[in-house]
């Protein structure tokens, strides 16, 4: 048996200017590809542990994934989905580690368009998907696949395991031993990321829900939140039911969980507090106890790094400043032209600068303007640590090349690339003691939490004005079907 293995990952921001290149996803091809991605914790991994371990043959023309950022440049996409299509001659199934909520220049339905073309040259072969909990299903993915899984987690962190159900269920379906029929239901609802969460609200809710169903015999029970940020039809929650042999069962289950995701529609949004008003309860409660010394985290969750943030809007520091906020660590900013102009500057040299709003976010109509900062170069550095935190743990960043401005009220670290806080290095690396900051700002919603969570005495939510803004009237949503929650109050569904 001859098993094609590929993993091409993206979520795009359809709204983010943040450039999707070929090279952003730092492809993998061939037996570096296999490599590339044996022994993480990917579902690729899985699915090649278990190919092995089956004594398959295995093709893995490409392991590739990219942050979120804009749309998919039509020359990646194009050629990512060529290479797999060319391997898959000869192949007698296919697992593939995807998120599900791709868009291209040149596709509005990354994954679909990809299934339907390999369908067309394997149209015998057995397909199983893994896909990220935001993913965006559509009727093509749906068709053009026998086996699709999603993460139960958010933050994720069963990615290996997804890819493990669904291989297992890839390899069981060639063995006959099973006969998977799958139910897709998709209320028009768009949830919110920071709604998401598997560990409260109604996503708990619903995952519970499906690990009952899992429990109760249904082969995979899967609740997608979707990926709001997408200009597309139907950027929508879905759940996909595998069910084996009995496609009415699998109907009833998709179709219960789906109608009380929809039930339960409110706990999906998210109501935005204006930020000047975070920042005067992050100052609150910075005072609250004055025993209590740590930090108060600034999540600035309208300019969030991993949803195709440009990590350049400075709205957030700016209100902090404003407010006479002091004792700020901020970080990263990418903007390399201020990282240019403060390592000519130098070490110790005071200096006046614009830094960050650079980024004209066209489709927002936003087009900032950059103000200056005033204050000493405190550090230079290559922008370079290792993860010593739980997600990635090992990893190396590079960041590029890194300053840092002190402006007396804030530390301001600038670095040439946009940076998620993966690890408490990205301000130790270059000299700042994070938990002696009195706040915190953080271009991340979700992935800091458990670095920088313990260390702090509290947490706000900051609405920046980014391009993964939580105030969905901002977006010219162009391609969404209409009406749908929360965009319209009249939105309604069936079941
Ligand atoms: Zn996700």
């Amino acid at each position: 048996m001859k098993i094609l293995i590929a993993r091409l990952n993206h979520e795009t921001n359809t709204f983010s200017p943040v450039p999707t290149p070929l090279a952003s996803f730092a492809p993998a091809y061939g037996d570096a590809a296999c490599r590339a991605a044996k022994g993480t914790r990917t579902a690729a991994a899985a699915f090649i542990d278990l190919a092995e371990a089956a004594g398959a043959e295995i093709v893995v023309p490409v392991i590739a994934g990219a942050n979120p950022s804009g749309r998919v440049a039509a020359d990646a996409y194009t050629h990512l989905c060529d290479t797999i299509i060319a391997a898959a001659h000869g192949c007698d199934a296919v697992m593939l580690d995807l998120h599900g909520a791709m868009v291209a220049e040149n596709s509005d339905d990354g994954e679909g368009d990809l299934l339907r073309r390999l369908r067309e040259v394997l149209p015998h072969a057995p397909v199983a998907v893994a896909l990220d909990l935001h993913g965006n299903i559509t009727q093509t993915l749906v068709d053009h696949a026998d086996i699709a899984v999603s993460f139960k987690t958010y933050p994720h962190v069963d990615m290996y395991e997804t890819g493990a159900h669904a291989g297992r269920l890839l390899l069981d379906m060639v063995a006959g031993r099973v006969r998977p029929v799958m139910a897709w239901r998709r209320p028009p609802l768009i949830t919110h990321t920071l709604r998401s969460r598997t560990d409260e609200g109604a996503m708990l809710r619903a995952v519970a829900l499906a690990r009952d169903a899992e429990r109760d015999g249904m082969l995979a029970v899967s609740v997608l939140a979707g990926f709001g940020l997408a200009d597309i039809a139907a950027p929508c929650l879905s759940v996909i039911v595998v069910g084996d042999g009995d496609q009415a069962k699998a109907d009833e289950v998709a179709s219960r969980i789906a109608a009380q995701a929809w039930a339960e529609r409110d706990a999906f949004a998210y109501q935005a507090e204006p930020l000047a008003s975070s920042i005067r309860r992050a100052a609150q409660l910075a005072g609250a106890d004055s025993a209590d010394a740590r930090p108060v985290l600034l999540l600035d969750h309208g300019d969030n790094c991993m949803s195709g943030g440009t990590c350049d809007n400075m709205a957030v520091l700016h209100e902090a400043l404003a407010q006479g906020l002091t004792g700020i660590a901020v970080g990263p900013v990418c903007d390399p032209e201020a990282v240019a102009a403060l390592v000519d500057a130098g070490v110790g040299a005071s200096i006046t600068l614009p830094v960050g709003d650079k980024v004209p976010l066209p489709q927002l109509d936003v087009y900032p303007q950059a103000k200056p900062l005033t204050g000493k170069v405190a550090a230079i550095s290559d922008g370079e640590y290792i993860i010593t935190g739980p997600t990635y743990t090992g990893q190396r960043i590079r960041m590029g090349r890194t300053a840092l401005l002190d402006i007396g009220a804030a530390q301001v670290v600038v670095t040439e690339t946009p940076q998620e806080h993966w690890d408490m290095g990205i301000f130790t690396h270059i000299g700042i003691d994070p938990h002696r900051a009195k706040f915190l700002l953080l271009k991340s919603r979700m992935y800091c939490r458990p670095v920088f969570v313990p260390i702090a005495k509290a947490l706000v939510e900051c609405d920046g004005e980014g391009v993964t803004s939580s105030r969905y009237e901002r977006f010219p949503f162009r391609q969404v079907s209409r009406p749908v929650y929360p965009l319209d109050d009249t939105a309604a569904w069936a079941g």
